[in-house]
């Protein structure tokens, strides 16, 4: 058995620590939140009183925190109490340039890192069904793995540090792109007299097949399991896909890549966002669409 610090319990986390917990390691959790260590607390997670604790004894660190500036301060106030051959797992989504200064102040006292943001959402965190998208060492790599495998069914190895997340923002950017473009199809379709049931059995069989419509159909019907037939309940909320598109704009910037399709999916959820939507799955941005084009 392992001992694993765990730190940042939220809707993620949590049910992450109770996978560990359920695959027999030993898990020291903290969050800032003294609410959540309690509900992690009655998953078996055992429950220390601040960061330092989870990992004075820690094989293995993990953090899953809101963004970079969390992430560097707390690897900053935990690497100094780290043992010789600790790991150090971010499963966070956070931007590349805190995800790479992370592994360099890790490094420089020779802790071994690793960025392993996931997708999946809340149920696949639930299921241990999440993918990882790691960054890192190979060696890094091949000591994470098995733990990652407890928490997901798909572990990929993405090259070096900070990859995970260009991995991360790089997907999302198409996820959120394409959601809205699917949204357009339906509204369009619906404005000129096409059933959604009709554009759902061409798209699905063509050319314009994609996650967003096969799996994730923003309007109900044609996938009984997509959000739409549950009132765009999340899944993935409409604020976390505004979080990674604007990671995406702003990683673009840094190396001066052209993403104006990435860059526009950001304004359109920014704009769904302003409109006070932001907790709505980001599914439901057909929602916005169909709005406007009730206009003028
Ligand atoms: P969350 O806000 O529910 O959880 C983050 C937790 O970190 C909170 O409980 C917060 O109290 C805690 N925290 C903040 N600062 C801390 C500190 N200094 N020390 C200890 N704990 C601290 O967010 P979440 O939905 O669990 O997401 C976590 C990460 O996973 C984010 O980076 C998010 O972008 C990413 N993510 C989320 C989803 C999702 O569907 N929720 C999907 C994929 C990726």
């Amino acid at each position: 058995m392992a001992t694993i610090g765990f730190i940042g319990l939220g809707n993620m986390g949590a049910p992450m620590a109770a996978n560990l917990v359920k695959s027999g390691e030993h898990v020291l959790g903290f969050d800032v939140v003294p609410a959540l260590g309690q509900a992690s607390g009655q998953d078996g997670v055992q429950i220390v009183a601040n960061a330092r604790g989870t990992v004075e004894n820690a094989d293995v660190v993990i953090s899953m925190l809101p963004a970079g500036e969390h992430v560097l301060s707390v690897w900053n106030d935990i690497a100094p109490h780290a043992r010789q051959g600790t790991l150090f797992i971010d499963c966070s989504t956070i931007d590349v340039t805190s995800a790479r200064k992370a592994h360099a102040l890790a490094a420089a006292r020779g802790i071994a890192t690793l960025d392993a943001p996931v997708s999946g959402g809340v149920g696949g965190a639930k299921a241990a069904t999440l993918t990882f998208m790691v960054g890192g060492s190979q060696e890094a790599f091949a000591r994470g793995k098995p733990l990652l495998e407890r928490m997901g069914k798909r572990v990929v190895h993405c090259g070096e540090a900070g990859n995970g997340q260009v991995a991360k923002i790089c997907n999302n950017m198409i996820l959120g792109a394409a959601m809205i473009a699917v949204s357009e199809a339906f509204v369009l379709g619906e404005k000129l007299g096409l059933s959604h049931q009709a554009l759902f059995d061409v798209a699905s069989a063509s050319s314009g097949q994609c996650w967003s419509l096969t799996s994730y159909c923003p309007v109900p019907g044609p996938v009984p399991t997509s959000p739409a037939n549950n009132g765009y309940k999340p899944g993935f909320a409409a604020a976390l896909m505004l979080k990674d598109l604007k990671l995406a704009r702003e990683a673009a910037a840094s190396v001066n890549a052209k993403t104006a399709l990435g860059a526009h999916a950001a304004d359109i959820y920014g704009e769904f966002a302003q409109q006070g939507h932001s907790a709505a799955d980001f599914s439901a941005i057909i929602n916005l669409v169909r709005e406007q084009s009730k206009r003028g």
